[in-house]
């Protein structure tokens, strides 16, 4: 498409006196020729809906010739409740597209909602054919049980999240080494608890602390156990091809019976259920908190925020202490692919109009707009690498907010650009990063599987009960109410009567056929 365009946008650039290179460039992404409106309806976040005021939806406009125009209102607060109003009342926008939609966009596409894009994305869609191609187990993992594409997701770039924090000023005052088993941490954290490092003689310190209990379960992860796949809390993990669930394994109740004695023995927060989302402000700001596993962009802002009020103050990235069987493992990653992204509705009667404009985005320039913003207001193209503007990054907003602000970053389809992250990410988050990154503690992820409607109503029937029942008993372990050695055998035979086998049964089809087994 490209070839052709170029000598027609040159001989119009020649005409009409522009500087050829820049028209040129410009015209290259032109789609058609008589501006197309297509209507759009996307929710998302409970926050987001589509605005054809943003910058970098304009900006689209002018090159693809292409406009949407939203239709999605912010008077349905909850954007899972304005999709399924959509879908019920039959009157679908062009477009549609938001977060969490992947299950809808699959089952409805699948009843015919939307429209199957394998072929449009063969034929005109050279960019995201590409995308495909070089990432074949994410294609697998967005398409639907019939085997058809029904729409193109936001890909998060960037693998490393969550990582462990410890307080090294603490290490430092106890003249303690950074724990590299955990046995080495069980003593530091000890030693936290008895051995008064914030000095003012009182036993008040809170070794591990979290803003997210899941988090204080994920601690079983140390004992060789796993609490999820994915990016998402309690998910099914595979494990040398076969799905499962961490929290039926052997490994687990090791896990549990160590958690339960930490807690009893004050190294993880007593209050850790209920303490919730300012758990690191209010501990880490008391001169209390010992250690966390947390994200690393907001952790290792605590250094500096904290710097005047608790001085000496040192949070720092440490590896994951090996477990029994000497396994070093960071269970939590940036998911490669989101639930999230954008469809085209049976409705729409561009259809190849629309591919192409969802395939703008994949190009470099539909690609740097999505993620830095317009070129000369937001970023510039400095040795063909787009650079924030100083005012962006110094401004007051966090960068990623200012993003939302003018429709970039938006969970559409599109490909995330790690580098938008990277240029306001602090000293200690990118030394965070390149030691994960050295010791190579992540493990292949979960990307979920699409199951055919049979599977799916097993999968409905169980999976709330079986999770809930999951979670009650964590509860009960780890604060000592049940002893786990004795509870587990009821246990296993508990979740086996709430359907666990049906589900693994209906999921490991869904997987092979999905995957290929
Ligand atoms: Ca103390």
């Amino acid at each position: 498409m490209r070839a052709m365009k170029l000598p027609l946008a040159l001989a119009i650039a020649t005409t009409v006196g522009l500087s050829a290179p820049l028209f040129a460039a410009d015209e290259d992404y032109r789609i058609v020729d008589k501006p197309l409106t297509l209507t759009i309806h996307f929710h998302s976040g409970d926050k987001i809906v589509y605005d054809s005021d943003w910058p970098v939806e304009k900006r689209a406009a002018e090159l693809t010739g292409i406009s949407l125009d939203g239709v999605a209102s912010m008077a349905t607060q909850k954007s899972a409740d304005a999709f399924n109003l959509m879908i019920a009342s039959g009157d679908l926008a062009d477009i549609v597209g938001g977060n969490r939609l992947k299950d809808g966009f699959n089952q409805y596409g699948q009843e015919g909602a939307f429209q199957p894009l394998n072929e449009l994305i063969d034929e005109h869609a050279p960019n995201i054919k590409a995308f495909f191609e070089s990432r074949p187990d994410i294609k697998s993992a967005i398409s639907a049980a019939d085997g058809n594409i029904y729409y193109i997701p936001y890909l998060p770039e960037g693998d490393f999240g969550r990582m462990y924090f410890i307080r090294q000023d603490w290490l430092d005052i106890l003249e303690l080494e950074t724990p590299k088993t955990v046995d080495e941490l069980y003593k530091v954290l000890t030693a936290f608890r008895n051995d008064d490092p914030n000095g003012n003689g009182k036993k008040d310190e809170v070794p591990f602390l979290s803003r997210d209990w899941e988090e204080i379960v994920r601690l079983v992860v140390l004992w060789d156990a796993r609490t999820t796949g994915s990016d998402t809390f309690h998910d099914y993990y595979v494990k040398d091809g076969k799905v499962v669930h961490g929290y039926t394994e052997e490994e687990y109740k090791t896990g549990m019976m160590n958690l339960a004695k930490w807690y009893q023995e004050g190294l993880i927060d007593p209050e850790f259920f209920t303490r919730g989302k300012r758990s690191r402000e209010v501990l880490f700001g008391d001169n209390l908190g010992g250690m966390t596993h947390d994200w690393y962009p907001s952790t290792t802002s605590f250094n500096d925020s904290l710097a005047d009020k608790v001085p000496g103050f040192n949070l720092k990235a440490m590896p994951p202490p090996a477990s029994p069987s000497g396994r070093q493992l960071e269970e939590h990653r940036v998911i490669p692919v989101k639930p999230d992204g954008w469809a085209i509705s049976y409705t729409n009667e561009h259809p190849v109009e629309t591919i192409k404009y969802f395939d703008f985005w994949f190009t470099d320039l539909g690609r740097r707009l999505s993620n830095f913003g317009v070129e000369g207001v937001h970023y510039d193209l400095v040795d063909g690498k787009a650079i924030f503007k100083p005012e962006v990054l110094n401004a007051s907003d966090p960068v990623n907010a200012q993003m939302w602000n003018v429709g970039a970053q938006i969970p559409k389809g599109f490909l995330q650009d790690f580098e938008y992250q990277a240029q306001w990410t602090n000293e200690m988050g990118l030394e965070s990063i390149a030691l994960y990154e050295a010791g190579d503690y992540l493990t292949e992820q979960f990307l979920g599987v699409s199951m055919n409607p049979d599977e799916q109503n097993v999968y409905d029937k169980y999976q709330g009960n079986l999770l809930t029942y999951m979670l009650e008993m964590q509860q009960i372990w780890i604060l000592g109410t049940e002893d786990v050695e004795a509870g587990w055998d009821k246990y296993q035979e508990q979740l086996d009567k709430l359907g666990y086998n049906k589900i693994i049964d209906a999921m490991q089809s869904a997987y092979d056929r999905q995957y290929g087994s």
